[in-house]
């Protein structure tokens, strides 16, 4: 998974879980459609697919020759190739036609695995301890093995929803298609075969308690990272004459009040939802502070203690945090130059000039002089 990037209008989820939910190994007897999800799982991990030294267009053939052998025809079953080594598959189950198709979209490439940083092969499906190791096990494999288990068993069972299902498995998704051969090729040159009303995609994940599925997150958008460049400059001079302006210690002083910082409480109809539907699988504290948070008085502190948790707080507001700091050019020299990144994730709908204002007006010291800021 992409972890990031730009705001999406997809929606995504992990709702086609069939065989190994996050991820967690399956048990010695198979019924024939989990062994054949597990088959399928399997294959796909063991053809490496890194983007930059692997074979998509292996894979997407693979996953056709599975779906033709199921019995669909060869006009609803296309391997696109747009250069060596690079495949796009898309596969359609045709329905009534009632209503628009969906589209389900999973991405073949993977990211680079190096064997000396693994302790099991990355290109073999191991199952131990009741989990599953390979590259792409979970980002995004066993999503597109679900989904061509699932067309054929829909082939097979001659299920036949009011719309048409369509499956595309892209390449590149994972250096943001930067090349242009996967679903951006797709949409400049096929677009009519994954036209459809609405699509999904990965990112929402399934949760599991004791074997069991309780939740499935869809996610709506993805928040918006900015990234902005902090840059102090001196006059600098000889250390042994310090001066009380010193840039290293005024972009400290700027950082540490950003760390202090908190931008305010910003839910949508999504977090809002989200929170509402959820807080029932937390602690009963937990619980009672969401739906305070959620009532027309929020209790501050309530708030407080949901915000002190990193994985709520992301979700509560904008977030900026330094992420990169140099400075400095030698040991017995002023500092003429002391810079940071500040990586910004905004809330979809705030616009970044307003956060880069905020973070002028946060950094500025007391006397109210701005550091250097330039964004992204
Ligand atoms: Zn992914």
């Amino acid at each position: 998974m992409k972890n990031t990037n730009n705001a999406s209008s997809l929606l995504s989820t992990g709702l086609w879980a069939l065989l190994a939910l996050s991820g967690q190994a399956i048990a010695d007897d198979l019924t024939p459609n989990q062994q054949l999800a597990h088959d399928i799982y399997k294959e796909l991990v063991e053809i490496d697919t890194t983007t930059a030294t692997g074979d998509t267009k292996r894979a997407a053939e693979a996953m056709a020759s599975r779906l033709k052998a199921a019995g669909f025809a060869d006009e609803d079953v296309h391997v696109l190739s747009p250069a060596p080594h690079k495949g796009n598959l898309v596969a359609r189950l045709h329905g009534t036609g009632k209503r628009k198709p969906i589209l389900l979209v999973a991405h073949l490439d993977v990211v680079p695995a190096l064997r000396a940083d693994w302790s099991v092969d990355p290109f073999k499906l191991t199952e131990q301890d009741g989990y599953f190791y390979g590259r792409g096990s979970s980002d995004d494999k066993y999503m597109g093995a679900s989904f061509i288990t699932n067309l054929i068993r829909y082939k097979q069972e001659g299920y036949k929803p009011d719309r048409d299902i369509i499956v595309a498995m892209e390449t590149d998704e994972e250096i943001f298609d930067h090349n242009g051969l996967g679903i951006q090729w797709l949409l400049a040159n096929h677009r009519d075969l994954i036209d459809a009303e609405f699509a999904l995609n990965e990112g929402g994940g399934v949760y599991v308690k004791d074997g069991k599925a309780i939740r499935v997150n869809i996610q709506t958008s993805e928040k918006v990272p900015v990234t902005f460049q902090l840059d102090v400059r001196n006059p600098g001079g000889h250390s042994s004459v310090p001066r009380p302006d010193n840039a290293i210690y005024h972009l400290a002083q700027g950082l540490v009040q950003l760390s202090k910082f908190e931008f305010p409480l910003h839910l949508n109809d999504t977090t809002r939802a989200w929170f509402a539907r959820s807080a029932q699988f937390f602690s009963q504290q937990t619980a009672s502070d969401i739906r305070s948070m959620l009532s027309d008085k929020p209790d501050a502190l309530a708030v407080a203690r949901l915000s002190a948790i990193p994985v709520f707080n992301a979700e509560l507001r904008t977030t900026c945090v330094a992420t990169m700091l140099q400075g400095g050019h030698a040991a017995n020299a002023l500092p003429q130059l002391a810079s940071a990144k500040v990586n910004c994730r905004i809330i979809p709908g705030e616009p970044a000039a307003e956060v880069k204002a905020t973070l002028i007006k946060v950094l500025a010291d007391e006397a109210g002089q701005e550091l250097g800021i330039s964004g992204n």
